[in-house]
Order: C-alpha cells, then structure tokens, then sequence
C-alpha cells in the first residue's frame, strides 16, 4: 500500500523515473513522448542541462532568503526581464509559486485597488463558463467549471459567468467572425450594467482556453471590444496566462496577438518549464502607484514568493524564451504540427474540429461531424483516449469540458518548444492508434 494521496484515489499510474529531452521513461524503462508538457508546463523538455545549471548554481549560493528580510539578483533580475519583455503597461512583477497562487494574487490585489481608490463596495468579478482559473477558494470561484465548482459553491466569492468565445459552437450560421465577437464580447457589458458598474471589480479570462476546452483562441477583435467596455466601466481586466503565456502560443504573451494589453495578468506553468514550481503576477503602473500612495504594502504574501531557486529556474527559462530564436520555433513547428493533424485527422468522421495557435492545439471529439454532437459522456471516451495513449507511450491531456451543459471531450497538446520533426511524426501517429483504440 501506498501513503501517496493522489488526486484519484487508488491510482494506478506508471512511475516517473528519468528525463529526455521530449521524453519521460517509467521505472520499467518505457519512454513516453510528452505531447503536452503535463499540462502546458515542459516547455523545454525534460533534461535542459542551462535550467538544471542555473538551479544547481542558485542551490549552492542561497537557497532560500525570506522576503519579508531579502531581496535577491535572481528575484530582481526575473523581475527586469519579464516587465522588459511583457506588454508595454505592465510594469510590475509580483512572483509566486504557482498559477492558482497568482490568480488569488491577482483578485486580492484588484480588490485593494479599488480600496485604495475609496470604491468599497466593489466586490464582485464576472468570468466565463468555459474557464479554468485554479483550484484554490478565489481561483475557483472565478472559472467557469460547474463540476469543480458545485461542491464548494458556498465558499465562493461573488462571481458572475458570461458565455466564452468558442467559436466552433458559438458563432451562427452566416454570422461573420467579427459580429460574433462583437456580441459575444457585448454580453459582459450586459452583465456589468446589471450588476450595476459600480459593484464590479473586474472581467478575467483566459486569453486562449485551456484546461477546460483544450486551446480555444478568440476571435479577432473580440478582446479589443473586452478592453473597450472595461474602459468604459472603469473595470480592471484580468487576463489568465497560466497556461496560454510564455511563448506557447507563439508570443510571449498570448494576449500580444488581440492587440490588447490587461491591468493584471498572470503566468505560471511555461515560467518554470517545470523545473521548479514558480508563477508571476503581472500589474499596471497605475495599479501598483495607488498602492504605493496607499496602505504602501499589498495585503498578501506566501512564505515561497519569490523563493531564490524558483527564481534562478524561472530567469533562465526566460532567457531562452527571449533569445530570438525559440519562439519563431514555436511557429514553425507549430505550423507543422497542426498541418500534421489537419492531413490525418481533417477529414475523420469524429474529430470536429481542430484548433489553436503556436504550439497550443485543441481537437474536438464528436459523434457526428455534420451535427456537432458530442459523445454521450457515461463513455467517458476523453479518458479511454488518455489510457490509450499511455499505453502506446504517449502523454496527451484529453478533457471533458461542459458544452451547453453536456460534457464533451477535447484533446489537449501543448509539446516541448523543442519537438522535432520524427517526433511530430510519431505523435500523430500514436494519437491516430490511441482515439481508433478509444472510439466505441
Ligand atoms: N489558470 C489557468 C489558465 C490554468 O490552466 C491553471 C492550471 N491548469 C491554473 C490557473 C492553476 O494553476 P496551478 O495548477 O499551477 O495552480
């Protein structure tokens, strides 16, 4: 008997022993192409001798400084050169542990914002149904999941849910991509108006979908009129880059390619690669000045923030997303990935449709093309898929998103940056055997 509690209880899984490159090997020595870096996190595999290098030269000076006493050159530089590279406007880093921790950071710190500014009685955030935020009280009550959700339904804070831009189900018959964004971005200044404006802190979203519909983009224009009616309203836009940012999508950003830039955004997963455990929280100028001019501190903390290893790892895996060569590569190969799936699966009489930008595609499993209808979800076809593909050796991230109420399944790949052209090859392949394996 084990005394490891994982998320499923009684879980049979293989035992992680080693690391190569686009691979992990069991104890058993099977190799296992990671086609989805866990979930959006190994973006540059598993074996980076600069990332290891980095950590190991951090553990040997310091660490760990608390940084209620310290600062540290890895926290400061990390800092420097993320608000270098970030979206002009977003000025200050607030680093943490993790995605949820920097959702919470940001909710928390959007709220004594509008303390500072003599608004109290704002105290309510509007989100969207297809949304995954995190797992703790606050991240939780901000995503959209109704299953994740209900249990906890009494703890959460107040948050309202509009529809996403999921253009696959959402956009009508000869509706335009433009109109649709349009009226699916309408529907939060409905939501702000009656609310009343002057009770809503602010909108979060996820800039491109991720763990609940497996790398749904919006469409263009859509996040411009978000930013538009945030304006308009005075309400802060939060945007969740956990998963979507750190150049999976191509940019840096992902928020780059809409044009826009939010009050608040954050990031985790890619920061760290994996390597260490490690999220930011971005902000405004502005935001950060009514603190300053205010209580003077932000009313948050965690013992890890800003931890010296976390940090070296998250500094070095920066500096190779910024090199200028990594994320055209993420383009490129991106590029090739998704015409590899479009030749192989284009025409497959269940796969729906297929998605997403850079190096963050999404497939969509369904009964029948032609109608859109998803499988009956006591299949749970998403998970037979994720079996399936373990046993062939390779790892995807399926998922049972809600459609329309209904649970659907989507496929997830997020690869290392550093996927090669045999392996892309070999994942198209082993996915094709794994949903034919899966499929009533
Ligand atoms: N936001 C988004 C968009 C995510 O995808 C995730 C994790 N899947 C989180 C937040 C939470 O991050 P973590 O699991 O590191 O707490």
């Amino acid at each position: 008997m084990s005394a490891l509690f994982h998320r499923t209880c009684n879980a049979d899984l293989p035992w992680a022993d080693t690391g190569d490159g686009c691979y992990i090997i069991d104890r058993n020595g099977k190799r296992y192409l990671d086609a989805c870096g866990g979930a959006a996190v190994s973006c540059l595999g598993h074996s980076d001798e600069e990332i290891r290098d980095a950590i190991r030269a951090q553990l040997d000076k310091l660490p760990f400084a608390h940084t209620g006493f310290f600062t540290t050159e890895a926290a400061e530089s990390l800092a420097n050169l993320l608000a270098a590279h970030a979206p002009d406007g977003l000025d200050r880093v607030y680093p943490v542990s993790g995605g949820s921790e920097a959702v919470e950071a940001a909710l928390k710190l959007a709220r004594q914002y509008f303390l500072e500014r003599g608004e109290p009685q704002r105290t309510r955030f509007i989100a969207r149904r297809q949304s995954y935020h995190g797992n703790t009280l606050g991240a939780l009550s901000t995503g959209g999941n109704a299953w994740r959700r209900e249990p906890f339904a009494p703890l959460m804070i107040d948050t309202s849910h509009i529809a996403p831009c999921y253009e696959y189900r959402g956009r009508e018959d000869g509706e335009s991509q433009e109109a649709y964004g349009q009226r699916v971005a309408d529907e939060l200044e409905a939501e702000i108006l009656r609310l009343g404006p002057e009770t809503v802190i602010g909108f979060v979203a996820e800039p491109v979908v991720g763990a609940t519909l497996g790398a749904v983009p919006a469409v263009p224009g859509y996040f411009r009129r978000i930013r538009e009616i945030c304006d308009r309203y005075g309400i802060l836009l939060i945007l969740d880059e956990v998963m979507c940012g750190m150049g999976r999508t191509g940019t840096l950003f992902a928020c780059e390619q809409d044009g826009i830039v939010p009050d608040i955004a954050t990031i985790a997963k890619g920061l760290g690669a994996g390597y260490q455990p490690v999220g930011a929280m971005l902000c405004s100028a502005a935001i950060y000045a009514a603190i300053e001019k205010g209580t003077g501190f932000f009313q948050h903390g965690h013992t890890y923030i800003g931890h010296p290893m976390a940090m070296a790892a998250a500094g070095a895996v920066l500096t190779r997303l910024t090199d200028g060569q990594t994320l055209p590569q993420v383009i490129a190969t991106g590029e090739r990935l998704k015409a590899g799936l479009q030749d192989r699966f284009g025409q497959h009489p269940h796969i729906g449709d297929i998605r997403g930008k850079g190096l963050f595609l999404g497939l969509e499993l369904v009964r029948d093309r032609d109608g859109k209808t998803p499988f009956d979800p006591a299949l749970k076809l998403h998970k037979k898929v994720k079996a399936a593909a373990m046993e062939a050796g390779l790892m995807c991230y399926p998922m049972g998103g809600t459609i329309d109420g209904r649970q659907g399944d989507h496929i997830l790949l997020a690869p290392p940056f550093i996927l090669t052209e045999d392996q892309i090859g070999e994942l198209v392949d082993k996915l094709s055997d794994a949903i034919a394996a899966a499929l009533p």
